[in-house]
Order: C-alpha cells, then sequence, then structure tokens
C-alpha cells in the first residue's frame, strides 16, 4: 500500500489541513512522553488525547483511511507507520514549534514539511512587517490585520470610530454581578476510553499534575464551533468590560475559552473573528466588546506567533533580569492550601481543577509574582507550559517569557508588568478577605506582591532607570525613606527564601 500519507500533528486538528489534499491516508502518533521531559496536567492530556482520537474518528467518517499509533514518541510511531505502510512520501503541514519540522524531515527522506500555517499570518509576511521597525508594537500590527481582513472595518475607517477601545474595557467588577455559565460538551465513550488509558500509564509511571474532572473544553470541531456560538451569545457583549476584572471562585468571568480549540486546530481565528463581528453587525453586542475580542484573536494571538518564529528558539534563554528562583514549590504543586495570599490560592486552586485561569491571573498573578521574585524564565515557561490546557511553545515562550517576565529585556514589551497588591485590589475582590494587608509595605502582614514590587524596583534600579515608561514609578521609589526600604528588602529576601524552598 504505498501512496501518500499525511501526518497530523496533535495541534493541526483542522479538517482543513493543508497536509491533507491528496492523501490517501492519515497517520496519527499519540506519545504521552514529550521531548523536555515536561509532566502535563492531567486534563491537558486528556483533550489532547480526546481530540486526537476523535479527528481521527472524523477522517474516517470521510472515508480516509487512518493509521492512529501510540507509540512512546513521534519517530517511533512514524517508523512503525513506514514499516508497515512504505509510503511513497508523508506530508505533514510545518509544525509550529521550531525546529520539529527540520527534526521530522530528517527522520526519513519521504517526509516532506508542507510549508503552510493554520495560522493567519505568514512568518515570513510578519517578518516583513517587522523588518526596519525600531519596535515591534502590536497595536500598529493589529491595525494592518483589521484592515487586511476587512474586519470591524466601515470602508477605510474602524468601526465605532476608534482602534481601541481600553478606557470603556477594563472596568473592575461590581460586587454583585456574576458571569453566565460557559458552554459544557458532554463528553463520551471517546472520554472514557482516554480516562482509562491515562489511568493505566499513570499508575506505570507517567507523571501528571493537576486534578482530572469532566472535560471542560471542546475536543471535536461541532464542540469548538458550539462553544464559540455560546460564547457570543452569552458573554461577548459583556467580555470587553470585565476582561481583566477577578472574582474569587469565577474561574470563567467572560472569557471565550476558546484558546484550546484555536491552538489544536479546531477552529480558524479568522472565524472567530468574524463570530464576533456579526453579533456587532446585528446590534447584539457592543463594539467595545467585539473590538476587545477581534484584537485579543487577530491581534495578540497572530503577533505572539509571529515574534516567535521571528525571534526564534533562542527567545527562551533569555534572562535580561538575571532571574534564578526556581518556580515555587507552591504553585508548581498546585496546592492552594500553600499559600495564604487569597488571589494566588484561588488562582492554583482553579489551574489544579481545570488547567485554566484566565490571560489577568496568568499576567497580573502568577507572572507578576514571578517576575518580581525573580523565577528563571526558562523554569517558569516549563511550568506553564506544562500546567496549562492550551499550553504549546510557540504561545508559551512569548508570553511568558517575554510579556509577564520581560526575559528579553524590552523587545516584546517596552517594560515590565510589575505591580503591587493596588492592582489586584483595584481589579478583583480577593484582597477584602485576604489576611495580608495592602496598607504596609513591609513586615510579616505586607502583601506580598506589594513587598516585592518595591523589591523589584530596587533591585533594577540601575536598568530600570533610564526606562522612559518606568519613570512614574521610579520616582515613587525614590521618595520612600531608606529605613524604610531596607525593611522592605529583609522583608522581601525573606519572601523570596520562603517562596523558593
Ligand atoms: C504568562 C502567560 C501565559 C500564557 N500562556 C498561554 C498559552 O499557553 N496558550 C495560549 O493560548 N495563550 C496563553 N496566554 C494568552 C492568554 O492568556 C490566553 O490565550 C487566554 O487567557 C486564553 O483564555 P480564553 O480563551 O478564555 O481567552 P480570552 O481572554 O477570551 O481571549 C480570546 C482569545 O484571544 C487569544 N489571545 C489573547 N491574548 C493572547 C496572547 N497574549 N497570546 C496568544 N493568544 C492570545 C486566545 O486565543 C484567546 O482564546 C498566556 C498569557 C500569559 C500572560
Amino acid at each position: 500500500m504505498p501512496g501518500r500519507t499525511a501526518w497530523v500533528l496533535a495541534d493541526q486538528l483542522s479538517f482543513e489541513n493543508p497536509a491533507l489534499r491528496g492523501a490517501d491516508r492519515v497517520l496519527m502518533v499519540e506519545a504521552a512522553v514529550r521531548p523536555g521531559g515536561l509532566s502535563f496536567h492531567r486534563q491537558k492530556l486528556h483533550l489532547v488525547f480526546t481530540a486526537m482520537r476523535n479527528f481521527a474518528d472524523g477522517m474516517r467518517e470521510r472515508g480516509v483511511e487512518v493509521d492512529y499509533r501510540r507509540s512512546e514518541s513521534l519517530a517511533a510511531g512514524l517508523a512503525s507507520h513506514l514499516a508497515e505502510y512504505e509510503p511513497e512520501s508523508v506530508a505533514i503541514l510545518e509544525p509550529n514549534r521550531l525546529g520539529a519540522g527540520e527534526r521530522l524531515a530528517g527522520l526519513d527522506p519521504v517526509v516532506e514539511i508542507v510549508d503552510e500555517t493554520l495560522f493567519l499570518t505568514e512568518p515570513s509576511r510578519f517578518a516583513d512587517w517587522a523588518s526596519g521597525r525600531k519596535t515591534l508594537r502590536m497595536e500598529d500590527f493589529y491595525r494592518e490585520q483589521r484592515r487586511r481582513f476587512g474586519l470591524l472595518m466601515d470602508g477605510k475607517e474602524p468601526a465605532g470610530g476608534a482602534w481601541n477601545f481600553d478606557p470603556e474595557n477594563r472596568k473592575p467588577p461590581p460586587a454583585d454581578i456574576r458571569p453566565p455559565k460557559p458552554y459544557r460538551p458532554r463528553e463520551d465513550e471517546t472520554d472514557e476510553a482516554v480516562r482509562a488509558d491515562l489511568d493505566r500509564m499513570e499508575a506505570a509511571g507517567l507523571e501528571t499534575s493537576g486534578e482530572d474532572g469532566t472535560r471542560i473544553f471542546p475536543a471535536t470541531r461541532k464542540q469548538a464551533l458550539q462553544a464559540l456560538r455560546s460564547f457570543c451569545r452569552d458573554r461577548l457583549p459583556t467580555f470587553g468590560p470585565y476582561q481583566d476584572a477577578m472574582i474569587g471562585g469565577e474561574r470563567f468571568m467572560w472569557h471565550a475559552l476558546l484558546s484550546s480549540s484555536l491552538n489544536l486546530g479546531l477552529l480558524s481565528p479568522l472565524e472567530c473573528a468574524e463570530a464576533a463581528e456579526a453579533e456587532y453587525r446585528k446590534g447584539n453586542a457592543p463594539i467595545a466588546s467585539v473590538e476587545g475580542f477581534v484584537r485579543q484573536v487577530i491581534g495578540w494571538r497572530e503577533y505572539v506567533w509571529g515574534v516567535y518564529r521571528l525571534r526564534g528558539a533562542g527567545m527562551k534563554e533569555e534572562n535580561a533580569l538575571a532571574a534564578d528562583r526556581p518556580v515555587p514549590a507552591a504553585i508548581s504543586g498546585l496546592d492552594p492550601s500553600a499559600t495564604e495570599m487569597r488571589c494566588l490560592g484561588d488562582v492554583i486552586g482553579g489551574i489544579r481543577d481545570t488547567a485554566y485561569a484566565h490571560h489577568i491571573e496568568r499576567l497580573m498573578v502568577l507572572g507578576n509574582l514571578f517576575l518580581t521574585l525573580g523565577v528563571e524564565p526558562k523554569a517558569a515557561t516549563d511550568w506553564f507550559h506544562s500546567s496549562f490546557i492550551d499550553g504549546f511553545e510557540w504561545v508559551m515562550v512569548p508570553n511568558v517569557a517575554g510579556m509577564a517576565l520581560w526575559a528579553d529585556g524590552g523587545k516584546m514589551m517596552t517594560k515590565p508588568y510589575a505591580a503591587s497588591g493596588r492592582y489586584v485590589d483595584r481589579m478583583s475582590n480577593h484582597c477584602r478577605d485576604c489576611r495580608y494587608t495592602l496598607k504596609e509595605r513591609s513586615g510579616p502582614d505586607a502583601c506580598p506582591l506589594t513587598v516585592l514590587y518595591w523589591d523589584f524596583l530596587d533591585r533594577n534600579r540601575e536598568l530600570l532607570g533610564s526606562n522612559r515608561r518606568m519613570w512614574m514609578q521610579m520616582k515613587n521609589l525614590d521618595r520612600i525613606e531608606d529605613d524604610e526600604l531596607e525593611e522592605i528588602r529583609r522583608t522581601a529576601t525573606g519572601l523570596r527564601d520562603d517562596f523558593s524552598a
């Protein structure tokens, strides 16, 4: 049976995958142990394997033969496929992970890389856009994307008369507001089989993190489309105002919960943006919310992808702030009882139970804490990558190393996202019942985020002092009396040691 095989990877589960064109059969390889030895969240493995098996069934329903292999590695899976089928060629869409394409093509001469992507932006297009620019401003890239796809455009002008509605968004959560429940897929026999397989693998030594639980995220194209529809109907209208807000115990707020579907290839970014625009055009959702969502999908997501491809894998080795601490055990163990910080406990508990935290929890609670503690960027990136439902290298490296930890020294973000506990207080209800206080900047009762924030500015005074965008923060630091600063340093050292223990 020679013929042509299309090899489909776990994050390429689109029926429009260009590698499928003209294929006689599909190869899929399920390998639980990943390069780099990361231990993934149990629910992430569950989602990925379920989605892969469902995709294989979907191809079979379309009349395509599928060779689905469980193997200890992709290379071993390919080798056994080649031995059994002897195909003339094995076409594979260029993997998102840098270097993986070369490695896979190097496994056997019949492997051919299809030089396309499931993103809207080819790496060469992003490189053209970036070339000659001093700074790669997401806002500039985003506006070009809007024009390019005619999204939320009224002729040459942005719909609603502005490109950016941030001032109308980013509101703190009102006390009595409760988000609508998100779409939940129904589990089926494929889930059951995957669960049983994972139980067996764990019994045989596979390490995972987090808790098992009923699957929350879509594992088929049909479910992903239902999730998109449900988001657009129930949550999009209020997405904008509260996209930065946090409420204790409210895991999902008004967020779309579509990142895993997009990253697996179950949805395309353009159809998500178009679905949101349609709600605006029908008068069902205000421009501020729709623009905020479209910005995330065709702006931030594509920008992060472009930056990863442009800067290369070396980006994860950068460490401009010489940060050298490990990921705190309280966090890597996903044990909320290991901290008395309410914001952190809430986020950690959420990740343990769902493998999800929303953007502000990732950036301003976890990222902020990692940044100000001085967690080593590679360790932080690996932890995020393995713990989240939507973690893949292309998206983790720029978001964690570039955006959250400023490891590239400002190539991606002009200034570090460091904030004191006051930010969390403004944007959440966590601080009300927290045992720490915001009234002090040092000592055992002071909010750790606040202590570490001032200590971070102080430790990096030289580097950050020349950054014009840090001017106000550094001026405030200068206002702190020497005695108090000494206390802050002492408290911060204790915290840094406690977190590293
Ligand atoms: C430290 C850190 C780690 C992150 N890790 C990941 C990750 O592993 N995988 C991942 O997909 N996103 C990651 N993000 C980006 C973003 O936080 C998630 O995409 C988002 O929280 C997913 O939830 P949602 O689908 O409910 O998104 P929403 O808040 O509803 O946003 C809509 C969509 O926009 C896209 N998006 C928005 N911001 C980004 C961004 N910065 N990068 C990429 N896509 C974006 C996502 O596809 C998302 O589904 C990370 C951000 C930070 C700060």
